[in-house]
């Protein structure tokens, strides 16, 4: 008979099996990586019952193979009559948040994803396939340091190492097995017997607990005495911020008005709140010199982009996890930072297409972070010049608090924009020039009083398309459709789309004729030609074709910085977030790259990139120059950028939108067809579309089925490819038609399907 000294014993054992049986469930809900939005119920083996739990990785097997899969729920019933057994509980705590948890399921109900995808992009790919976070041994005294004196002179004489090991421990309190190592010159052999002494105790601890973002210093600054409209926004923001309540607050501010001086102090409110912040930044904007400016007042940062390797990635992903970070900057993804007090969400540059992902799961971090916010009661801020006529919409709409940043700091003006019109330059007999008379000019006169100069074209290559005077044929790439690029450097003709080279003809593989012709002008052209008229100044093109290795961008924009260079000629890479005070002049090569695509932000985004761009000059004492090169010289979207009239544009563009029912009036979502055979592809869209057509008659004319059609790229990498768009008056009403045909559009093995919700790119 078992015996119980007290009753208080007795009354703890009853309690935990109390919990035991409360807790305990019969089965687990799991979701896996795969495009399938459902959870799959797998019973929980009395091995891993104490394990188990919402929010954490498993192994389980599935058709055949062992993979992870990621538990949602526990429930005690299940109407699988033979369910499969967890193999493996891998983490100790969740993984991921509730909140997080509910944002990934969000998104698989919206964007068509499976439950189990979105979870797994909330991870780094390195923290994905490790299962468990590394570990380092460490290693501290566990005597006191007088026993340890006593013992050290015995040991002096007969193990002269494990001495000096005791004597380095003697002045830290803890360190990695391996450090002390290397310090003392002690072998580990010897270290483990200082162990088996009882003088040194030994544990693994994680390895990423001091994340990269603590190890480089940064020099300290202050806030800076706010203007008064920042004074403003920083108020209401930190009002919003007390108020512990999910809002959101647009933040148009015209360049160079200071919108990160406002982030700046307003996440040193959300962090005197005990709360953390993420900030977003395109892609393309997160530079060094962004992150400084964050560093520069925050001690606890941490990074995650694209360029850091996979093992800074998990480092980074593991200091926030543990809890040692109040701000996470980065790019999309670091919306799912696992911080678990969130109190801030910054977008900036909220319009920018990047934040858009363009592969399963379909999500904008934008919109997306409205809905993080709900759940976390957290306030969001998005910041733009050029805000989307979405968020505008929305903010005149009083959804969304609004403010507004006029004029920029040190009283300094919005540079002058002056368009030349294209068609004036081209003359008969003489010879084609991509650097107009005027720009020429401008460019002389900047030079001369030392100012520098960057010029936009938004197209790599030499040429933009290569075609036979006789013909007319166009050289395009095999397995896609569209024109090649001529790239001189390389001696290549290039597809930009799936980045195949073929060697350049020398005649028309059409008729044989040898008047081949190179037509348009790349940044590759443009680059030779400047070099002639301005051969006495330095030049540096950047594109995706220069800036290849890892930190070009930086070493290029700190030369610039430094006044090495005195032309910077590059895409849309050196449009943005810039702030170079000795640019006088910016001019636009063609300011037409965007207008003419098929797609509906076509003038928005030109309205928004000339902006951008010209925004990059006059940030210094001198005065700043703009000039607009095009051959659409009447064009809204080009008068209103050339004019800094952001309402003016925002305003016509909505009269249109809203004729069409275009967003944000109207919603739509792009639904992608795709497969090796034409005949199969084309069938397919005529049926889905004949089947969505049916099913939208039911909203009278609320929902709107165009197509199908081929997609304006007919071909990808040896795909066709077919579309059908689905628009509708509003978002329910979009979620509904999709949902009801999911089944129906869900593709095939011959005919691939993708649904594109909220799509941005239409080609
Ligand atoms: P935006 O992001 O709106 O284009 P920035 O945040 O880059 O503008 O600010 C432009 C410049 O003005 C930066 O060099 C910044 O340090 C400076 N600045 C911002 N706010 C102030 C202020 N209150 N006082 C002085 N300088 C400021
Ligand atoms: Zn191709």
């Amino acid at each position: 008979m078992i015996g119980f000294s007290n009753i208080n014993e007795l009354l703890i054992i009853f309690a935990v099996i109390c919990l035991y049986v409360m807790t305990y469930a019969g089965f687990a809900e799991i979701v896996l990586a795969l495009p399938l939005n459902k959870k799959f119920h797998y019973s929980i083996p009395q091995s891993c019952s104490h394990q188990i739990g919402v929010g954490k990785r498993v192994k389980v097997p599935f058709s055949g193979r062992i993979i992870i899969g990621y538990c949602v729920g526990l429930t005690d019933v299940s109407d699988i009559e033979k369910t499969k057994e967890i193999i493996q509980v891998i983490d100790a705590k969740p993984i991921f948040t509730p909140q997080l948890l509910a944002i990934s399921k969000w998104m698989a109900n919206f964007y068509f994803c499976g439950w189990g995808e979105a979870l797994e992009s909330f991870l780094p790919s390195a923290v994905r396939s490790r299962l468990h976070p590394k570990t380092v041994s460490v290693i501290r005294l566990s005597k006191d340091a007088a026993f340890v004196t006593d013992v050290l002179d015995t040991l002096k004489k007969r193990a002269p190492r494990q001495a000096s090991a005791l004597e380095v421990l003697l002045q830290e309190e803890e360190m990695t097995v391996r450090e002390l190592s290397r310090v003392s010159e002690c072998n580990l052999q010897s270290i483990y017997k200082l162990r088996d002494r009882g003088l040194v105790s030994l544990r693994n601890r994680p390895a990423d607990n001091n994340p990269s973002f603590t190890s480089k210093r940064v020099k300290k600054t202050d806030h800076l005495g706010p203007t008064k409209e920042q004074q403003d926004a920083i108020q209401l923001i930190k009002k919003r911020l007390r108020g512990g309540r999910y809002r959101t607050i647009l933040l148009r501010g015209v360049t160079g008005s200071g919108k990160t001086e406002v982030y700046l102090q307003v996440i040193a409110e959300t962090i005197a709140l005990g709360k953390q912040a993420i900030v977003l930044v395109p892609e393309i904007s997160l530079t060094p010199q962004t992150i400084e400016r964050f560093k520069s007042r925050f001690d606890k940062i941490a990074v995650l982009h694209s360029s850091l390797t996979e093992t800074e990635r998990s480092k980074e992903w593991w200091g926030i996890k543990n809890g040692n970070a109040d701000i996470v900057i980065g790019a999309r993804s670091a919306l799912f930072a696992p911080l678990d007090n969130l109190g801030l969400i910054v977008i900036d540059e909220e319009h920018e297409n990047s934040f858009k992902q363009d592969s399963s799961p379909r999500y904008n971090a934008r919109d997306l972070s409205l809905v993080r916010a709900k759940y976390e009661n957290a306030v969001v801020v998005l910041g733009s010049a050029t805000p989307s006529l979405e968020s505008y919409h929305n903010a005149t709409l009083g959804r969304y608090d609004y403010l507004v940043l006029n004029s920029r700091i040190g009283d300094k003006v919005l540079p002058k924009v002056q368009l030349v019109d294209m068609r004036n330059e081209v003359q008969r007999g003489k010879k084609y020039s991509s650097i107009s008379k005027f720009l020429e000019l401008s460019m002389k006169r900047s030079l001369s009083q030392k100012g520098q100069i960057i010029l936009l074209l938004n197209r790599r290559g030499f040429s933009s398309f290569i075609s036979c005077r006789r013909c007319g044929f166009v050289l395009t790439c095999k397995k896609c459709d569209i024109s090649l690029t001529y790239h001189k450097k390389r001696n290549a003709v290039v597809c930009h789309y799936c980045y195949h080279e073929s060697s350049v003809p020398t005649e028309c593989p059409e008729c044989t004729c040898p008047k081949i012709n190179f037509f348009g002008s790349g940044t590759e052209r443009v680059e030779e030609e400047i070099k002639a008229k301005f051969p006495s100044y330095e030049l540096l093109r950047m594109d995706s074709d220069t800036m290849r290795g890892h930190g070009a961008h930086e070493t290029a924009f700190s030369a610039f910085k430094r006044g090495d260079i005195d032309i910077l000629l590059g895409t849309q890479m050196i449009a943005k977030g810039l702030d170079f005070p000795n640019v006088t002049l910016v001019g636009v090569l063609s300011a037409d790259t965007i207008i003419n695509l098929p797609d509906f932000r076509a003038s928005e985004r030109t309205f928004q990139l000339l902006s951008q761009v010209a925004g990059r000059t006059g940030r210094g004492s001198k005065e700043g120059q703009v000039i607009i090169q095009t051959y659409n010289p009447e064009h809204y979207s080009i008068i209103f950028a050339a004019s800094h009239d952001y309402d003016g544009f925002a305003k016509k563009e909505l009269e249109y939108r809203k004729q069409l029912y275009y967003p944000p009036y109207g919603r739509l979502a792009r639904i992608v067809l795709r497969g090796k055979k034409e005949e199969d592809v084309k069938k397919r869209s005529v049926e889905l579309a004949e089947q969505l057509k049916e099913r939208s008659i039911a909203y009278k004319k609320a929902v709107e089925i165009l197509g199908p059609s081929p997609a304006p790229v007919t071909k990808i990498k040896d795909n066709y490819r077919w579309h059908i768009v689905v628009k509708a008056n509003n978002i329910e009403y979009l979620q509904q038609i999709l949902q009801s045909m999911k089944d129906e559009i869900r593709g095939s093995k011959r005919v691939q399907t993708v649904i594109d919700v909220d799509a941005y790119l239409m080609l």
